[in-house]
């Protein structure tokens, strides 16, 4: 490759009538006898590659067209304008040379199951869905660095090996430190706190971790948080800041991977109306919505809609299974296989949906007062929301020691669950804190934790005690959201869960 300037797929359109070299992966590619036509990757963009024969030598042209996907190369052609291509451009060569071959590259262009692409994840990286993921995780990542940094909070990287429970007990990793029982951190809050009051506005960002047992969508056992902490905040400060950020990482990511939303197929307009004030409702209001006529309404409207949905599923399935039978070209019916498997992922999705709806409205039925939102019951809210929505003001008894009671009604704390709309449920928690010592240290005991391990927590409280709060937000979960991918572990390279720790 020496001597030969190489050029980015992403940059094509600044060479447009130039000759230029590409180094990357072929993708995909198809023949028709004297014409070729190569999809190259580079890690920029995709770019269709036309080779005409007799434009290079015979051996090569016939490399080519054996040429197994993924098997890496560098061509060089010229760029030409061309409206079908993925980019807008594509490339006429005038050579290429094959670094290595590959063969028999396991993740064809047919559809794989969940679990097959899981096992292959160090390979289907490299697929568009997870390539596009990717993109939109790091603009995420960075918007939300920016938001804080603009807004005068300052970075403070939290520990990993705690020695407290920073949330329940259950889902804490346990280890060995030294001969001592310490955790993996499931939260930087409670030592953010202690910076919150050197600096006033703080902020992490890092890997935390819960022993998840359930295996639910919105679970896995290391994922990204990042967590303000603010002193002198009451709670519709932490809701505007909590909405405003919000709205700014969703209109950076719209703004930077637009075409990427576009590839997973993500719900672009809804995302467009992602702008403050969101809906707020107390969770006392939340819980006459769910046991009120208008949720009855809702999921009945909701299984008619699923079932329809399910009857036209069933009729397609039908019809290409009758094309089956008849003589096809070998890419139509590759095609249409393809076609069936996902088809048959979405009728035992819809199959499944028919089956929770009525599980789901006796749960909404039967909720009482004191319970904690489940999954269900959260996803009931947010379908019946096109913005997000904050419940606040939850029991005391369903939530974590810190936080603050109302001092208006000591039966609910002022904290707050963010619901992303459209069904995907929470994507935020957060609080103010309890900043009494004694209404502290009485929770504590009410918990039944062991107050020595909190010595430093309590001092806060007793050294220029001020109201203050924060939240947590999950970055895997925000992308789910963003991108409407149905599982959180397709929104991290390397997902752990309970029984996922292979790759
Ligand atoms: P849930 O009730 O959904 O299990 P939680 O109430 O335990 O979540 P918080 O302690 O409020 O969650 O954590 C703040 C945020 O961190 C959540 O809103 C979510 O975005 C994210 N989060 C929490 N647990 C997980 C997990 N196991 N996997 C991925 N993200 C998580
Ligand atoms: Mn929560």
């Amino acid at each position: 490759m020496t001597g030969t300037e190489k050029t980015f797929i992403s940059q094509l359109k600044n060479h447009a009538g130039q000759t230029v070299t590409l180094a990357g992966w072929l993708y995909n590619s198809r023949s028709s006898g004297k014409l070729q036509f190569l999809i190259i990757r580079d890690g920029t963009g995709l770019c269709q590659c036309v080779l005409e024969k007799g434009s290079v030598p015979d051996a090569l042209f016939e490399s080519l067209r054996r040429l197994g996907q993924e098997s890496s190369l560098t061509v060089t052609g010229t760029v030409r304008p061309d409206d079908r291509s993925v980019g807008g451009f594509e490339l006429a060569l005038t050579d290429a040379q094959i670094i290595h071959a590959a063969e028999g590259y396991p993740i064809t262009p047919k559809s794989h199951g969940v679990d097959f692409l899981l096992r292959h994840r160090h390979l289907h990286l490299r697929s568009q869905r997870q390539w596009s993921i990717a993109k939109i995780r790091h603009t995420l990542i960075d918007a939300v660095r920016t938001f804080f940094n603009d807004n005068g909070f300052t970075l403070i990287d939290t520990p990993i090996f705690t020695a407290m429970a920073g949330e329940d007990r259950v889902s804490l990793f346990q280890l060995d430190y030294f001969g001592q029982p310490a955790n993996l951190t499931q939260t930087g809050q409670l030592h953010l706190e202690c910076a919150a009051m050197s600096l006033g506005k703080v902020y992490c960002f890092g890997p935390t971790f819960r022993a998840e047992k359930s295996k639910t969508r919105r679970h896995l056992t290391e994922f990204w948080m990042v967590e303000p902490e603010v002193a002198f905040i009451d709670l519709d400060g932490l809701l505007e800041l909590a909405e405003s950020f919000v709205a700014f990482i969703v209109a950076r990511v719209l703004r930077t991977n637009r075409p990427e939303l576009e590839t997973l197929g993500a719900d672009i307009p809804s995302l467009e109306k992602i702008t403050p004030p969101f809906h707020r409702l107390t969770y006392t209001q939340a819980a006459d919505l769910l046991t009120g006529d208008k949720t009855k309404q809702f999921l009945a409207l909701q299984l008619e809609d699923l079932k329809t949905r399910k009857r036209q599923i069933e009729t397609r399935i039908a019809d290409l299974e009758a094309r089956q039978q008849t003589p096809l070209k070998q890419w139509k019916k590759d095609k249409i296989a393809a076609e069936l498997i996902d088809l048959r992922t979405d009728l035992a999705e819809t199959d499944a949906k028919i089956e929770n709806n009525p599980k789901h409205a006796r749960l909404a039925a039967e909720f009482h007062w004191g319970k904690d939102l489940g999954g269900s019951d959260e996803t009931i809210i947010s379908q019946m929301h096109e913005k997000p929505v904050f419940v606040t003001h939850y029991p005391k008894d369903a939530k974590a020691f810190y936080m603050k009671t109302d001092r208006d009604n000591d039966k609910v704390v002022l904290n707050f669950d963010l619901l992303a709309p459209a069904g995907f449920g929470e994507i935020i928690g957060g609080s103010v804190r309890e900043d009494d010592y004694d209404r502290l240290l009485a929770q504590i005991a009410h918990k039944g934790l062991d107050k020595n391990d909190y010595t430093w927590y309590l001092d806060l409280r007793k050294y220029g005690s001020v109201p203050h709060g924060g939240f947590g937000l999950g970055i895997e979960r925000t992308i789910a959201w963003i991108t409407g991918e149905k599982h959180i572990r397709q929104c991290i390279a390397f997902p752990r869960m309970m029984d996922k720790i292979y790759i």
